[in-house]
């Protein structure tokens, strides 16, 4: 995903794939998770997530279109009342003598308010995923 998109997404709680607001009821804003080593034990509790949202038909598309979600052990369709911005994923260069700069290896995910952001070509903005509740894709889809 293009990161001035999915920044506009997740920013504006718009849909990841049409851009429309995404769907919210009285749980929250729809969102689909898996399960990662980066994940909290919490999981999905507090997962950090940099994939925006998602409104109803297209989540429900994506579901038709995509079947390795739901084969997918750790896929989770999820809503949230409160995703919270947590802080930027992406590449961190560290500077060096000389106004050289080393590219650290491995992807970064770097919370707001860390000195290290100034160091950060972002890619996406990061969510925490709290207060959730697990949704049934199969009602989703119905
Ligand atoms: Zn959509």
């Amino acid at each position: 995903m293009h990161p001035r998109r999915q920044y506009e997404c997740m920013l504006n709680l718009l849909c990841q794939v049409c851009r429309e607001p995404a769907s919210e009821n009285e749980d929250g804003v729809l969102f689909f998770d898996w399960r990662t080593k980066r994940s909290p034990a919490t999981w999905p509790e507090r997962s950090l997530s940099k994939m925006p949202p998602l409104c109803e038909p297209c989540a429900v598309r994506s579901l038709a279109e995509c079947p390795h979600l739901v084969s997918e052990p750790t896929f989770v369709a999820l809503r949230t009342p409160d995703p919270r911005a947590w802080g930027a994923y992406g590449c961190f260069y560290q500077p060096l003598r000389g106004g050289r700069w080393y590219c650290h290896p491995g992807d970064a995910w770097v919370k707001y308010g860390d000195m290290r952001l100034h160091g950060l070509i972002a890619a996406a903005m990061v969510v925490e995923l709290t207060d959730v509740t697990r949704v049934n894709v199969e009602e989703l889809a119905a």
